[in-house]
């Protein structure tokens, strides 16, 4: 008989793996909620876009396509910092040839649903709710949305890559005792804008950088699309801050908001208020949960470990589980075994990733116009630069290698011990670049 494996989800992750599964001979069959996002119209100014880096980019290639989506990937190689009188500061993420990658969200997932239809035995079942599982048996119950039917589907392993809020971790793993379950919403919601090209056609602002306008408790951010548009990020409190959400709630509101805090950015964007009221106001949240696979199930992605988007690797660390599942099914062969190992690797990584996430919120939001943090930056990239086998900055090791994220919050919680007590150093800003301070830097490691 056919080998068949199941997967909820024809988002990101669950198309990935898709292709990944056709490459071990099963036949796949996808469910996912949604309908076709092809036949809708993908308009790159339209589609939000992410940030794609190394693990994401080291599974896309494991999986081979990484070709077809290198077509749509927009190089940024550092941030570009608005100041609120409109001064442009510059950081490099990494090296020269280090960038991240802006890609459509669209288009990559549309790429690879394409690519997992073409390359192997996969249906993907558009409008297909799935409601709840049978754990042990590998049983699924469906919706099919446009004719409200219900049934069943079966096979040896099924897949949830439904999402952060996954209805075969809800509606059925919660279930069993022993589970662990949190979850956890930052005080921050988030709202897109899209900032269009110039009457030519141009972009606005500089294409190959990701633009942040830091304002202390909120920021915006910026992301080039393909079509010399920004798809634009306001991530801001909801309440019980100088600036918040709900308090604008009137159109002069708004106009004033911008006009006064993001004066560069409203000064090019010709229908702000439009703009405003396209999007919805979305919530940000953090779930952690264990174990990650129960008897023919495994959770994949944001189902396993969603998490804030303030390093931009939700989506590469969802790759990079189907990488990791990819390389130990290869080792072991059958699933068990696989399921095992995959949640004892991987959880840790999980963990790990969501505070560094949200360490991160915390710098883009408060340090990365800081003279201070300017300059402590400046120093590890230099001690990288003249020492690269003893100093990786945390930032590269996440974006720019493939390190478990476990190891490189360690290290970097290390780093960051040494680089309080240099920056302590009463004439820092003259001597950052002396042997002194190279040589203390370095006896600490
Ligand atoms: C504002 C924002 C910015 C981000 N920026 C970045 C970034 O720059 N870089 C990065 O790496 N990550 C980023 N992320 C994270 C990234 O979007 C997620 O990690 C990624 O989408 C997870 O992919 P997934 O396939 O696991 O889940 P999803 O993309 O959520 O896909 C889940 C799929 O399952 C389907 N589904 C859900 N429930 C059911 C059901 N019951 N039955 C059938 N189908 C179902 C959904 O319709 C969907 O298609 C960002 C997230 C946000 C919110």
């Amino acid at each position: 008989m056919e080998k068949k494996i199941i997967i909820v989800g024809a988002g990101l992750v669950g198309s990935l793996w898709a292709v990944y599964m056709r490459k071990a001979g099963y036949k796949v069959v996808i469910y996912e909620r949604r309908s076709d996002i092809r036949k809708a119209e993908i308009s790159a100014g339209k589609s939000i876009n992410l940030a794609l880096s190394e693990r994401g980019w080291n599974s896309l290639k494991a999986a081979g396509i990484d070709k077809e989506i290198e077509k749509i990937a927009i190089p940024m190689s550092g941030r570009i910092m608005h100041s609120q009188d409109g001064e442009l500061t510059y950081q490099a993420y990494g090296k020269e040839e280090e960038a991240i990658y802006s890609v459509s969200r669209g288009h990559l997932n549309a790429i690879m649903m394409n690519l997992a239809e073409e390359r192997g035995n996969s249906t993907i079942h558009y409008n297909h709710q799935c409601l709840g599982a049978d754990l042990k048996n590998g049983k699924i119950t469906l919706k099919d949305l446009q004719t409200g039917e219900v049934f069943e589907d079966q096979a040896d392993v099924v897949f949830a890559a439904d999402g952060a809020y996954s209805a075969i971790r809800y509606n059925s793993m919660q279930k069993v005792d022993r589970f662990n379950f949190s979850q956890f919403y930052v005080e921050d919601g988030y709202k897109e804008l899209l900032l269009p090209a110039d009457k030519n056609g141009n972009y606005q602002i500089e294409k190959n950088a990701l633009h942040i306008w830091p304002r202390g408790r909120f920021m915006l951010i910026a992301l080039p699309n393909e079509d010399g548009s920004f798809t634009c990020t306001l991530f801001m409190p909801y309440e019980n801050h100088e600036y918040a959400f709900n308090d604008l709630d009137s159109d002069e509101k708004i106009d004033q908001f911008f006009k006064s805090v993001f004066p560069d950015f409203y000064a090019m964007i010709p229908n702000l208020i439009e703009n405003w009221h396209q999007n919805p106001l979305s919530s940000m949240s953090i779930t952690r949960c264990y174990p990650w696979t129960i008897g023919k199930f495994a959770l994949l992605g944001d189902s396993a470990h969603s998490t804030v988007p303030f390093y931009g690797q939700g989506m590469n660390a969802g790759f990079e589980d189907c990488f990791v599942m990819w390389k130990l099914f290869q080792k072991h062969g059958e699933w068990e075994k696989t399921f095992d190992e995959y949640q004892k690797i991987r959880k840790p990584d999980g963990d790990a990733l969501q505070d560094l996430s949200l360490d991160n919120y915390y710098v883009m939001r408060d340090h990365v116009a800081n003279e201070n943090f300017l300059l402590q930056k400046k120093i590890e990239a230099k001690i990288h630069k003249d020492h690269p086998d003893k100093w990786v900055p945390l930032y590269t090791q996440v974006s720019f290698s493939n390190i478990r994220y476990s190891d490189a919050y360690k290290n970097g919680n290390v780093q960051e011990k040494i680089m309080q007590e240099i920056m302590k150093i009463p004439n820092i800003k003259e001597i950052w670049d002396s042997k002194e301070i190279e040589e203390k830097i370095i006896s600490m490691i």
